[in-house]
This record gives C-alpha cells, structure tokens and sequence, in this order.
C-alpha cells in the first residue's frame, strides 16, 4: 500500500480525476512543525501550511490528544439530531473572539465555501433582498453559489456556468494597479458602482476578504474597508467579512479586520481554525443570525465533533502561545528580507501582505505588466530546493508565503535563503 512518490503519481493519474490537481508530485508521509517529509524521505520546507490551515502546525499536540479522545468516544451523531457539547463550545469561542461588543451566534460547517453560501443565505433572509455586492479579483470558493461570487475564470469557473445570479462585482482598491488611489477615493468609485448599476435599497450583503487571498494577497489602501463599513450601515445591507484565509492570527490579529477597527455583521471562518480538520463557522449579530427559522441552516456533517475537538484544542494552542505575536514575528524577520530582494531584482513590483501572509507581485521589469512565467519559473526552483511556495493572482504573478505560524527561526531562515537563490 505504499511505494514512491513517482509510483503513487502513476497510480493516480488511473485513479484520481484530472480537475483536481496538486502543486508539487511529492506524497507526504509526515508533517509537523514547518516542514513535510514525502515518502521519499526528502525534507520540505512548508511556505503553504495546506492553504493557511496549519497555523498551530501540523499533528499540533494539544490538536492530537483532543481528537484522539473524541474519536473513542464518538465519531459522530449529527448535530442536527443529536446535540454534543463541543458544538456550542466552538461557538461561544467565536462569539467571543470576532470583533464587536453586541451578542453574536455562530453555525458550523464543513467548508470555507459552505460558510460563504450560508452568509449569503443569513443576510437574504434576514434582508428580505436579493442582491450580493462582491469585489474584483476575489476569491469565495468554487460552489456554484461561491463560483458566482468569485471573479476568476480560469481554473474556478471555465466552463462551469451558468451562475448564480444577483451577484455584481465592484472595484477594489489594488495600489499597486489602480494608481495609488486613497482607500476613501477607491471606496467612493466602488460605492458609486453599487448605487448606480445596483441600489442600495436592493443590496443584502456586502462579501469582502480583508486582505484578499487567491486574488493576490491584496491589501486595499487604508480606509477602504471602514467606508465600506459605513456605507453599509447607511444602506441597511450586511457587511461580511470572509475571514476564511486572514482568520486565527494569520495577519498578527485574530482577524484582519481588526487592524482598521472594523466589525463586520458576519464573518465567515474555515481553514486555520481547527488545525487541519474541515471545519467553517459563520459567525454575526444574533439578530441577523437568529432572523433564520429553526431548520433553515445546517447540514449532516457541520460541526462533526472531532473536528470540534480539534478547534478548540487549535484555538487554546493559539492563545497558549501568543500565535498572533508569532505571526508579527514572521513578518518582522520576512518584510526585510522580502525587501531587500526587490531592490536587487526589478522584476519584483511590490512586497506586501501582512504578518505570516505576505507575497511578491512580478511584473516585466519597468512596467506593470504581470509575469507569470517568472513567477512560475521561481516558485519551480523553490520547488527543486525544497521549498514549498504557492502562486496566486488574477494574473498568476504572485508569490504567496503561508508558513506554519509555529515555524522555526532555523527553518524560516533556511526557507528565505532558498528563496534568495530561487530568485538568482
Ligand atoms: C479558501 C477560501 C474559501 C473557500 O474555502 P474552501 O474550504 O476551500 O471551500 C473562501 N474564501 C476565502 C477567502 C478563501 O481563502
């Protein structure tokens, strides 16, 4: 049942469907920390944490010994029909964490997509309006419903239409490409985009990511998501924030909204929130939360009690070691050398990014115009070095950097040197 790396691919090319594909042909044998062994016994260096999911690492111990002991207890009854006391503990949790003074309920699910679908869902119910405002390069998952909200064609949506529709897409601030525009300025063009081919009176929700992930880890211009915010309120729409990749410490705070003062209605969580395991929340005011009749939400596995267990046991490790100062960390080793690698190589537009989210834009060198064959040549020689690293963006000209947020200062160290070299 086992073999080599260039066995296990051979078998799945007859076994596994072409659609899905995976970014390096090493099968993983081990992970933990800041690296993966494959079953080669070659030694990764993870700049990827499985999509920001491993946050508190991978086998995190606390995240070990409460799935464990939920496992020989039980597997599962479906919360739905018979309740369980790991379910309400998540969710007390997250009222508690995500920002904002007044009374908050959560609901889980299994996926970042699932959460995105169910705050759609929420804020029409509780609205009484149909209409879902989204952003230019934003990414919301590949369901139909999040296939609608996600503004990528290729790979997300080719083909796959028809959409969802009373879905618009409105313009992001994107400094690097929209000429510096003030984040006041880029959300009055956005505002005056939903008034005029929208309306207000017809908007439910607001979809947002803070700092956006697929799209290119994208940091709007400060200012953009509070007058959102505002604009929001006025409007009687609901603001969501799809904390699916910025969430739990990531950016140095527990969510990225934090960072301008931000309280969205909804957030949407999955990924690093349970230390591996498929889990997703949408958490929001109690009154748009509660708006929905008993029922309306759900689904067979949401909130599966061992991916419970490992949340809260995910969500203790991250405050037992202080991972939002870790991921500061990250950032305040990672931002210089990221910098000092632009000023030797002109083919690096911009560094940007927050905490342990951080990534490089390529471009043909004197222009803006995007590189994705030299993004995709580097990320190959980190590959080769043993360095796993993501791309991302519109235009697949970005370089995306996710580490655990446990890693080492060794292994960051060794990571951004393969990086240096990747990049000579
Ligand atoms: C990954 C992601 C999703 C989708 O999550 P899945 O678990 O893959 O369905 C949605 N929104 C954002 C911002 C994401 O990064």
């Amino acid at each position: 049942m086992s073999g080599s790396s260039a066995e296990l691919h051979r078998r799945r090319t007859t076994a596994v469907a072409r659609g899905v594909g995976s970014v390096v042909p090493a099968y993983v044998a081990r992970a933990g920390g800041g690296t993966l062994v494959d079953v080669d016994g070659r030694e990764w260096l993870d700049f990827a944490a499985g999509i920001a999911v491993t946050s508190v690492g991978n086998s995190a111990p606390r995240v070990v010994a409460a799935v464990r002991d939920q496992v020989e207890r039980f597997t599962h009854t479906c919360f739905m029909v018979a309740p369980y006391e790991s379910y309400v503990a998540v969710c007390e949790r997250l009222n508690a964490l995500v920002p904002g003074a007044g009374e908050r309920r959560s609901a889980l699910f299994n996926s970042g997509a699932e959460a995105v679908e169910n705050a759609v869902k929420i804020a029409r119910h509780a609205t009484g309006r149909p209409a879902v405002v989204v952003f230019e390069h934003a990414y919301h998952g590949r369901t139909n419903l999040t296939m609608a909200l996600t503004a990528k064609n290729m790979p997300y949506k080719h083909r796959f239409g028809p959409f969802a529709g009373e879905i618009y897409r409105a313009p992001m601030s994107y400094p690097l490409r929209d000429g510096g525009l003030s984040g006041a300025a880029a959300a009055a063009r956005a505002i005056d985009v939903i008034d005029k081919q929208v309306g207000a009176e017809n908007v439910a929700a607001l979809l947002i990511e803070p700092i956006q992930g697929e799209g290119g880890f994208v940091v709007p211009a400060e200012g953009f998501l509070p007058a959102l915010r505002e604009w929001t309120a006025a409007a009687g729409a609901v603001f969501v924030a799809d904390e699916i990749q910025t969430g739990f410490c990531r950016t140095g705070d527990w969510f990225a909204v934090q960072r301008e003062g931000v309280v969205p209605d909804l957030v949407t969580l999955a990924k690093g929130m349970a230390g591996g395991l498929p889990l997703a929340a949408v958490t929001g005011r109690a009154d748009l939360m509660d708006a929905v009749h008993p029922g309306g939400l759900g689904g067979t596995y949401g909130g599966n009690p061992i991916a419970c267990a490992a949340s809260l046991a995910a969500i203790e490790t991250m405050r037992e070691l202080d991972l939002c100062a870790a991921a500061r960390r990250i950032e305040a080793t990672m931002l210089p050398r990221l910098r000092g690698l632009a000023e030797r190589d002109a083919r690096i537009a911009e560094v940007r990014g927050r905490g342990a989210m951080l990534a490089v834009e390529l471009v043909r060198p004197g222009t803006l115009e995007p590189d994705p064959v030299a993004t995709a040549t580097v990320a190959a020689a980190c590959h080769r070095a043993g360095l796993l690293v993501l791309t991302c963006g519109t235009y697949g000209n970005v370089l995306r950097f996710l580490p655990p947020l446990v890693i080492s200062d060794d292994e960051l160290a060794r990571a951004l040197d393969i990086l240096d070299s990747a990049f000579a």
